[in-house]
């Protein structure tokens, strides 16, 4: 009798000598509480892991799963049977078509099993050409690969494909960032880049409400919900820009608009990342893409905080962010219209290099400057995600 499994493999984890057990405990939880609804099995092995006895009808819900995990390079679906070797042959034939050219490759972690991998490459291939003779052998470059995967709990798996998942490491062994979470297209592929190196995020969006409507800020929640199918119990913090935006524009030059706010919403960012245990922030700024991310004006908004600000997407351009949008299901979500906070208030001249000197100066002019971020951070709303 066989049944289904799903193998599980991770990569880069290897790579951390005395620290892997930390990594790989993180990873086993991770893919416990991913899979907590669905009725299985789960065994961790050295070096794979296994979900087996699940019901057929969950088997694609568990590979969705799965690649949500990051730390899980690919998986592959399974057919198990035990050592018999006729057994195996049977399951075998029921993997493999019938024409095209194939290879046999055996892994043996069980050392006693009688025939050694190259024996098992040989005879279960030479089985597979008898019985469908319009397969041929080709060890190079073949059409498929079978692989018998022979295990030492008495359990033989055979499969063709791998799937390829998330990859990266497991979340929540990387520290935990401040994501600056407007409802574009870059901010969530800038979180989703670092969540996979492991960091944990908490996401800051900032709002100009009602000058910016609820829809906006319900867009920020809804993209966070997405994150969150990769970042468990992730938490979205809004703030008001309203009261800061309204000085501004009453008391400084229209052209310093953005490069103000901007170093507002970093000040902001900083405080609420000391807050929440927050070791950087994040943003999804790319070199050049508006007049707010070339150098002078990145350097003018990070010249106000002394936390590391990662930006995953500074080299990458827009078809490339998108693609990633894509693939992690964001960009539906981001291409919905809206109106950010940015564009409130928007100069028809927007400063491309602006200078420290100029913008300290129209910062001068606002009189309650830290009055103005305590009152917003006062005011800021958690959403559970
Ligand atoms: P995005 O597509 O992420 O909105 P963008 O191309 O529109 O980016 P900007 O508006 O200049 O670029 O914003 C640059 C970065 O600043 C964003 O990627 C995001 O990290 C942050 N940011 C912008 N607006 C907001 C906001 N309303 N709330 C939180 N962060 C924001
Ligand atoms: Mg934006």
């Amino acid at each position: 009798m066989s049944e289904n499994v799903v193998l599980i493999r991770y990569g880069e984890l290897y790579l951390k000598g005395k620290n892997k057990d930390y990594f790989e405990n993180m990873l086993k939880d991770n893919i416990r509480a991913k899979l907590s609804d669905i009725s299985c099995k789960l065994y961790f092995g050295r070096g794979r892991y296994v979900v087996k006895e699940y019901a057929m009808c969950d088997e694609n819900a568990v590979i969705d799963r799965l690649k949500h995990v990051f730390g899980v390079h690919s998986v592959s679906v399974a057919k198990r049977c035990g050592y018999d070797f006729n057994e195996i042959v049977e399951l075998a034939l029921s993997v493999m078509p019938d024409k095209g050219t194939f290879r046999v490759s055996a892994h043996r972690s069980y050392k006693k099993y009688p025939l050694d991998s190259l024996q098992i490459n040989m005879q279960l291939g030479e089985k597979i050409l008898q019985a469908k003779p319009q397969l041929t052998v080709d060890l190079h470059a073949p059409d498929y690969v079978l692989h018998v995967d022979v295990r030492e709990n008495g359990d033989v798996y055979l499969y063709r494909d791998a799937i390829r998942c998330a990859g990266g490491m497991p979340y929540g062994t990387g520290g935990r960032g401040l994501l600056l979470l407007s409802g574009g297209i870059d901010s969530p592929v800038a979180g989703y880049m670092l969540a996979k190196r492991g960091m944990s995020l908490t996401a800051l969006h900032f709002h100009s409400y009602p000058y910016t409507s609820q829809a906006a800020k319900e867009k920020a929640v809804d993209l966070a919900r997405i994150l969150g199918e990769f970042c468990p119990h992730i938490k979205l913090k809004c703030v008001s820009l309203t009261e800061i935006q309204q000085t501004i524009h009453k008391q400084c030059k229209p052209n310093y608009m953005i490069t103000l706010v901007r170093r507002f919403m970093m000040r902001i960012a900083q405080r609420v990342a000391a807050e929440n245990g927050c070791g950087c922030i994040i943003n999804g700024e790319s070199l050049g893409q508006v007049a707010s991310q070339t150098l002078e004006s990145i350097t003018v908004t990070n010249a106000v905080v002394d936390l590391p600000v990662f930006r995953p997407l500074i080299g990458m351009d827009k078809d490339e962010i998108i693609e990633i949008a894509e693939k992690i299901g964001t960009f539906k979500k981001s291409i919905e219209p809206y109106e950010d906070c940015c564009t409130v208030f928007l100069p028809d001249f927007p400063l491309i290099k602006p200078t420290i000197e100029k913008v300290e100066e129209q910062e001068s002019r606002i009189e309650n400057y830290n009055a103005l971020i305590d009152a917003a951070i006062e005011n800021i709303e958690t959403v559970e995600i």
